[in-house]
């Protein structure tokens, strides 16, 4: 198989074109049997496997609960229908090959059969195609052109299907078929709304599943499926930047506002801006996409304490709704539909073309950092009876409140042996972080038996010049792709940070959470992070999870795997992520979590990744798309294990 599909102008292209189509039905035939259910085969799996993998440490994960005042009943929600979107290869209503070709011309040919990244390599090493796979295989940008591959490998793997190479030596023979896993069938590389509006309508007539990938970071799957048809953004790169704004309809004027097409990816972003003297409110990661899943299901970053989430910004989307047609939404038109795509989440209720936004006038970007080697332990480490790792924590818990309420963003890694913290605050002031720091920096620089290896303060002139720090080896904490990555997390509010007694449960349940992920094969580390919009209280303009507005950590506990471990120590793994965060669950009952960095096994998904907005959302979700057309998983009106 290659990528193909270009515009077939001629008859014999045309032909080929249909040729082409024809194998493929009849290969996507053979594979719709093992592509299906892909996350119900894991669903089946994990629970029979996992506990009994877990053993004694999943009853002290029950135990937490029952010693807690726990509430966090699941509430009962409105039921949606079963999907309409079910049509799969083999099945009679699968579309011709005709069809296709037909569909292919009238979107000039943007029409592509999915081919897995890592094919090449499937017929040996050697050739110069596999070479060019193998060396950016850990590459998050690589990974992110390619419709065939996702950042993580759960997603491009169904089952025992895939198509993986080695993901600690990518170089190294590869057996086996390599199969589509959960990609989609065939995806179109949409360059603009009309691209959007011909797929959704074909999608629609057909009763095909529909997918929306981005750059293919999600958590969760939710941008691709096996089956399914793809509208895939990545080309989208218009950028713009306005003086002055007007939403359409609206009396508001606002100043520099940035327009991005849905394919933008961050530093794709902050470079173009930086250049006006702006600054966008991106996250940590430069690969991430800006207007798909961070823009539109919440976005934090180090700018975040001090101007908001990303969607905090949002001033005007253009989409394309389920029906096909282009609306440009805003408060004054749609306003329920900009509501629920500010913070309701991506890929479930329009696909959005391009987002405008609030910039920021540059200032530079004031760092504390530091990082520490921990004395070693006398015996076994216990990380719940470490007494660096609480005091620590502690101290770091005791600052957290001022931090947060002076605009500081904080990304601190704690891990079985060291911690990496940055403080950081966007400031002309260059010198206000040293006094608002100044106790945390020398608790720490006097705290004894740490091996220091940094406690410096950095001015940054330019975004550009932060993210460069970040990427240092010491430093860089985020971004390993190429593997399988399981995410966690929960929203910590404001009170766990007020008394002592609080914030010693808070601490008691990092610790314990650590201990659990370090003794059941996680990576043993807690991962907070103080990048919300704390000095944004008011949640009335998006659909975000309520929880976000009163948070002042947002806590990920995760664990990797790569394409050579076992499945049942994969299932293990899994289960320890999910397990990991109940100390906080018990600590925040009814509370809830970022819905983009969470664990995809969730449960009780729509209190914990919408809260109290739910109902509303999923009122807006089925009067701009009725008949469901968008249903990813765990997506408000998801309509269940039917994947
Ligand atoms: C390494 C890494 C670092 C991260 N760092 C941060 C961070 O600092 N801050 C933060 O807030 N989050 C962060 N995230 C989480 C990130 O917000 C999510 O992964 C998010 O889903 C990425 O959006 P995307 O559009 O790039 O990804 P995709 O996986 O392509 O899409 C995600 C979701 O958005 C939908 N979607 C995509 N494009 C569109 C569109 N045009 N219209 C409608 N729906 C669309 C998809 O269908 C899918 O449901 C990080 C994730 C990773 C893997």
């Amino acid at each position: 198989m290659a990528t193909r599909g270009h515009g077939a102008q001629s008859s014999e292209k045309s032909a080929y074109i249909e040729d082409l189509f024809e194998r493929e039905h009849r290969i996507y035939t053979r594979m719709a049997q093992i592509a299906h259910s892909c996350k119900l085969l894991w669903k089946i799996i994990v629970p029979t496997v996992g506990l009994l993998a877990l053993g004694g440490h999943f009853f002290s994960t029950i135990s937490w609960r029952s010693h807690t005042p726990v509430s966090d009943i699941p509430i009962i929600y409105s039921q949606v229908n079963a999907s309409n979107y079910t049509c799969v290869p083999g099945q009679d209503c699968w579309p011709f090959s005709s069809d296709w070709s037909q569909f292919n011309q009238s979107i000039h040919g943007s029409l592509r059969s999915t081919t897995p990244w890592a094919i090449p390599c499937y017929n040996g090493n050697s050739s110069d195609s596999c070479h060019k796979v193998a060396t950016s295989y850990g590459d998050p940008i690589a990974r992110t052109s390619q419709y065939g591959a996702m950042e993580f490998l759960d997603w491009e793997t169904c089952g025992q299907a895939n198509c993986l190479l080695d993901s600690l030596k990518p170089s190294s023979p590869v057996s086996g078929d390599c199969s589509l896993g959960r990609l989609s069938t065939y995806h179109v590389e949409a360059r603009n709304a009309k691209d959007i509006s011909a797929t959704l309508d074909f999608a629609r007539q057909r009763g095909i599943r529909l997918s929306i990938k981005n750059t293919g970071h999600d958590y969760l799957g939710r941008s691709n499926s096996a089956n399914s048809l793809a509208i895939w953004t990545h080309n989208m790169k218009e950028t713009k930047y306005h003086k002055t704004f007007q939403p359409q309809g609206c009396r508001t004027n606002y100043e520099n506002i940035g327009e991005i097409g849905a394919g933008i990816q961050a530093q794709e972003a902050w470079t173009f801006f930086e250049r006006l003297g702006m600054l966008v409110t991106v996250g940590a990661v430069s690969s991430v996409g800006l207007a798909g899943g961070y823009g539109q299901g919440g976005g934090h970053g180090p700018l975040g304490p001090k101007y908001g989430l990303m969607v905090d910004q949002a001033v005007e989307f253009d989409v394309v709704t389920a029906d096909g047609k282009l609306h440009t939404i805003n408060e004054c038109t749609d306003a329920d539909l900009f509501w629920a795509m500010r913070g309701g989440g991506g890929g479930n209720y329009a696909v959005l073309t391009s987002y405008k936004f609030q910039l920021h006038p540059a200032v530079p970007i004031n760092v504390y950092s530091f990082r520490a080697d921990f004395p070693k332990p006398k015996g076994p480490l216990d990380i719940t009876q470490s007494k660096v790792h609480r005091d620590i924590l502690t101290a770091l818990a005791n600052n957290q409140t001022q931090f947060a309420d002076h605009g500081l963003a904080g990304y601190n890694f704690v891990l079985k042996d060291h911690i990496v913290s940055l403080q950081i605050l966007p400031s002309d002031d260059v010198e206000a972080i040293k006094g608002i720091t100044a106790q945390w920096r020398n608790f720490l620089d006097d705290y004894p038996g740490l091996d220091i290896g940094e406690s410096k303060y950095y001015s940054f002139k330019t975004f550009s010049e932060w993210h460069d720090f970040t990427e240092t080896p010491a430093i860089s904490r985020n971004g390993p792709v190429g593997l399988g990555i399981m995410v966690a997390g929960r929203l910590i509010p404001r009170e766990l940070f007020s008394t002592n007694d609080n914030v010693g449960q808070l601490v008691d349940a990092v610790l314990t959470a650590m201990q659990f992920s370090y003794t059941n094969k996680g990576l043993g580390s807690a991962q907070l992070y103080a990048t919300g919009p704390s000095n944004q209280r008011d949640n009335s303009k998006t659909g975000l999870n309520p929880a976000w507005r009163d948070t002042l950590w947002h806590i990920v506990m995760g664990a990797a795997w790569t394409s050579t471990t076992p499945p049942n120590v994969r299932t293990q793994i899994q289960n320890t992520v999910s397990a990991s965060v109940q100390p906080f669950k018990a600590l925040t009952p009814g509370g809830g979590c970022y819905m983009n960095e969470a664990d995809w096994q969730e449960e009780n998904w729509q209190q914990t990744f919408f809260g109290e907005n739910y109902d509303r959302l999923l009122a807006v979700k089925k009067r701009y798309d009725p008949t469901g057309l968008f249903n990813c998983w765990k997506c408000v009106g998801w309509t269940g294990y039917d994947e």
